[in-house]
């Protein structure tokens, strides 16, 4: 594996290989790899000629509360594990290689924004938008995979990818979780023991809440109310519990076609999110 930190090289090299027709498999990272990350890795092996994967802590999707410089960072133990996840080029530049100047340009997310992490954290998609557009230019890739851990965030990148034309499959890939459920997570580092025995309600209560409503129809405004109910045994503090059509994220009033539950918890020092989306009796 290739550890680049050169916007020029990775862009030259990826070049290289859109001229020799390869194809190319891209996954984007903020670090500190765990098997969520990997996953996404090593579908990008299976699927393509060429795999790159990026390593960057976007300062511009943090707001000036949050944990950026506190961000779990393990540039060594990435390198490893992304070469044994069958990485080609694993390009980890510095924010001044990234953004080096002012800049003349900005994107701005309307739509798919107003709600969940979007609503809670303004200005956040409109950092990753930025920062993938940069990425997607550099690397041109065939095929990008993302978590649907981030189900929000595939949503509105896919959004990018129609708005601008671009000539990308976004691939979403189901959330890798523990074996107790607690949806893997760089931030979970931060939780205390205490409550790394309770995070795993968090996925427990999402899927009772699916065999709920698969009983019979219920409101989304129901569902909501079982969910947040449950969701206080895990003695976080329940940030959101909200209900949408998806990918669109369009509020619902029946609980019919692809719908995503979703919800964050706070704990004393972890943020987590997870999610459901359940279609028809199913899920994934
Ligand atoms: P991050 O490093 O948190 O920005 O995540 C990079 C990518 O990995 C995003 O597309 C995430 O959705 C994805 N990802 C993070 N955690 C998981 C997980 N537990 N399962 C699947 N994908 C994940």
């Amino acid at each position: 594996m290739y550890v680049i930190s050169s916007v020029k090289e990775i862009q030259a090299i990826c070049k290289k290989f859109v001229k020799e027709g390869k194809t190319i498999g891209f996954v984007p990272t903020m670090g500190s790899l765990h098997e969520g990350h990997l996953a996404l890795m090593e579908q990008a092996r299976q699927e393509n000629d060429v795999v790159v994967a990026s390593v960057f802590v976007n300062p511009l999707q943090f707001g000036p509360d949050e944990d950026f410089e506190a961000y779990p960072r393990d540039i060594e133990g990435d390198e490893q594990k992304a070469t044994q996840a069958g990485v080609d080029y694993f390009f980890c530049p510095e924010a001044s290689e990234i953004y080096p100047e002012n800049s003349v340009t900005t994107l701005k997310v309307i739509s798919r924004n107003d709600v969940l992490c979007g609503r809670k954290r303004p200005g956040h998609f409109d950092g990753v938008v930025t920062i993938l557009l940069k990425l997607f230019n550099l690397v041109s890739p065939d095929r990008v995979y993302m978590g649907l851990k981030d189900a929000q965030q595939v949503a509105v990148v896919q959004g990018l990818v129609d708005d601008y034309n671009m000539s990308v499959e976004i691939v979403p890939v189901p959330t890798v979780r523990e074996r107790d459920g607690l949806a893997k997570s760089s931030r979970n580092v931060y939780l205390t023991e205490t409550e790394r025995v309770k995070a795993p309600l968090i996925y427990q209560c999402l899927k009772e809440t699916q065999k709920w409503i698969e009983e019979k129809e219920r409101t989304s405004a129901d569902v909501i109310a079982y969910l947040h109910k449950k969701l206080e045994k895990s003695k976080g503090e329940v940030e959101y519990v909200e209900v949408y059509h998806y990918p669109d994220l369009q509020p619902i009033n029946e609980i019919k076609g692809r719908v995503i539950l979703a919800v964050a918890v706070k704990f004393s020092r972890a943020r987590l999110i997870d999610n459901l989306i359940v279609e028809m009796g199913g899920g994934c």
